[in-house]
């Protein structure tokens, strides 16, 4: 489904709920990280790409010092005021919009009472940062409505800083980065310390990304993502540096004896995974495709071994694709995301794309019994206002 399309069923949907047009809509895309996981709170790298998946808000002033949002996604509606400063409440996706209207009242700007409808081609907690797109979509249709643009850092952090005190999800800055910031058939460099975003051309058509979903998420997840940074923590300590995105694998080798051999392991893929980030940066603006293949797979392996943050499921896709040849337009795979299920990521020859994901269907049932959901995407624009 098109952008316009989304937004002519989000504009109906809105006259239909509130008997007049719309008078404002702003769209904001999910995203998929390309290779650099588990290095964003290490200081590092990531390289993340919009999807032509877009959240979309559409709304109008009401006479009211009131929100109403009402969600397609969801079929429910939420109602709060404007009187005081806006907390959370529920419905519980209500406070990702809650957060960045309270981001803006945090600045001084006056919000006024607003009808809004929500609609989304974004898949809902699948991996690619609905909850992004809905902040950012959201700080975008605001902006338009009191007239006043925000510099695009502040606005990604504000929405992050939604996401942490109105979700609690203590996320990194890349999802909301990559929502406002992208740019069309380009990928995002992010540095993680320096918070600056470095757009990579990706403008050959004849590649695209293949956003692989395993449609399983094992629980445990939090407990793991704790221990990690922790171990990431401690390896830092021991090798003296601010962050591992200081390390080499030579000092990391150097070390060897003194290092717990998990943490040595759990280093090992942080470092190894910033250097293959800029590396796949380089492969990309060169148009070295066979080389970002590989570095995707050498991704995948080391997530998979030295930092056991895979699953069966993601590892059967990355199965699955290395069985295909480059010849047959299988460029490379991953999985992408925290890991323990969500999605994998696929670089595949443009023209191949419906047969790949066909035998991705295939060889991911035939492994797990499961059918996985599937997209083709090129590199989308960040958040915009629509005219
Ligand atoms: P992800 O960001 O990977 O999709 P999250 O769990 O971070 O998953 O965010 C998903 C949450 O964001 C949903 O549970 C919901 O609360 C909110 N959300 C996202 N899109 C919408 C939408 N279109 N309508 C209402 N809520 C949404
Ligand atoms: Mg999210």
């Amino acid at each position: 489904m098109s952008l316009v399309s989304v937004v002519e069923r989000a504009s109906e949907m809105f006259a239909k709920c509130f008997g007049v047009p719309p008078l404002w809509k702003a769209a904001a895309p999910g995203r998929v990280n390309l290779i650099g996981e588990h290095t964003d709170y290490n200081e590092g790298f990531v390289l993340p790409m919009a999807i032509e998946r877009f959240t979309v808000l559409v709304a109008n002033r009401n006479s009211k010092r009131e929100v109403t949002l009402h969600s397609v996604t969801t079929g429910e509606t939420a109602t709060f005021s404007l009187r005081t400063k806006v907390e959370q409440g529920t419905p519980s996706w209500s406070n990702y919009v809650r957060g960045v209207i309270a981001g803006f009242q945090e600045r001084g700007i006056k919000v006024g009472g607003f009808n809004a409808v929500i609609d989304s081609t974004v898949p809902f907690g699948g991996g690619v940062s609905s909850s992004a797109a809905l902040e950012v979509a959201a700080a975008t249709l605001l902006e338009e409505m009191v007239g006043k643009s925000l510099d695009p850092i502040e606005k990604a952090l504000l929405c992050q800083r939604a996401e942490h005190q109105f979700a609690g999800v203590p996320c990194g800055i890349m999802d909301q980065f990559t929502s406002v910031l992208a740019r069309e058939n380009h990928a995002l460099m992010l540095d993680c310390r320096s918070r600056t975003a470095t757009p990579v051309p990706m403008t050959d058509p004849s590649v695209t990304v293949l956003v692989v979903n395993s449609n399983v998420r094992h629980r445990l997840v939090d407990g793991v993502y704790a221990s990690r940074r922790q171990q990431c923590e401690t390896a830092a300590k021991v090798l003296k540096v601010r962050a591992l995105r200081d390390a080499t694998l030579k000092d990391l080798a150097a070390a060897r004896r003194t290092i717990d051999p998990v943490v040595f392991r759990r280093a090992r893929h942080v470092i190894t995974e910033n250097e293959r980030t800029i590396q796949a940066a380089q492969a990309i603006g060169r148009r070295n495709w066979s080389h970002v293949g590989s570095l995707m797979y050498a991704s995948h392996a080391s997530l998979r071994d030295d930092y056991e943050v895979s699953c069966p499921e993601l590892d059967a896709i990355v199965k699955v694709a290395q069985e295909i040849s480059e010849e047959d337009g299988m460029i490379g795979c991953r999985m992408t995301g925290a890991g323990f299920g969500g999605c994998a990521v696929g670089l595949v020859r443009t023209k191949t794309a419906k047969a790949i994901a066909r035998r991705f269907e295939d060889g991911y049932e035939a492994m797990t019994g499961n059918m996985p959901s599937i997209f083709a995407s090129r590199p989308a624009g960040g958040a915009r206002v629509i005219s």
